[in-house]
């Protein structure tokens, strides 16, 4: 495993449309380790793999310690509630806006083993999911940011 280095602000690749992953190849399962190894070396929550500069839908997230979770080609299929929160990216460093966000959202994709998973999430994980799926599609938070805030460390 390796850490990658994390594309930041203005480099083009956060603004890539990320491709789907049509066949899980050990070099797939390789990226989604290191881009484990990455967000942990970070301490962050979530990561895109257009943030290592890899234009596929990979994504990986653990928030709070509850566990890794590798999501490949994942979709929003089911979002409800909205509402307003802090949040950060590992793109841009010390930088915290409110976002509006949906509160619960289901997502569906594959795992490593090409087995379709559904993921249901609510509160800080719905935030994540939607963060980094977001990212998949080459938008970032700032963009949606409805008030930046002061950092809190
Ligand atoms: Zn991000």
């Amino acid at each position: 495993m390796a850490i990658r280095i994390i594309r930041k602000k203005e480099d083009p690749a956060l603004r890539q449309r990320c491709s789907e992953v049509k066949e899980i190849t050990p070099q797939i399962i390789t990226i989604l380790e290191d881009m484990a190894e990455t967000m942990y070396h970070n301490d962050g929550v979530g990561l895109a793999a257009n943030q290592v500069g890899i234009p596929k839908q990979l994504v990986v997230i653990d928030i709070l310690d509850q566990g890794l979770l590798e999501l490949i080609n994942p979709k929003i299929v089911e979002a409800e509630g909205k509402e307003a929160e802090a949040e950060g990216c590992l793109s841009f460093p010390g930088i915290v806006g409110e976002v509006v966000r949906a509160n619960k959202v289901t997502v569906e994709a594959l795992n490593r083993e090409g087995k379709k998973i559904r993921v249901q999430g609510s509160g800080l994980f719905a935030r994540a999911l939607q963060h980094e799926i977001d990212h998949l599609e080459g938008k970032v938070f700032i963009d949606k940011v409805v008030s930046f805030l002061e950092p809190s460390d």
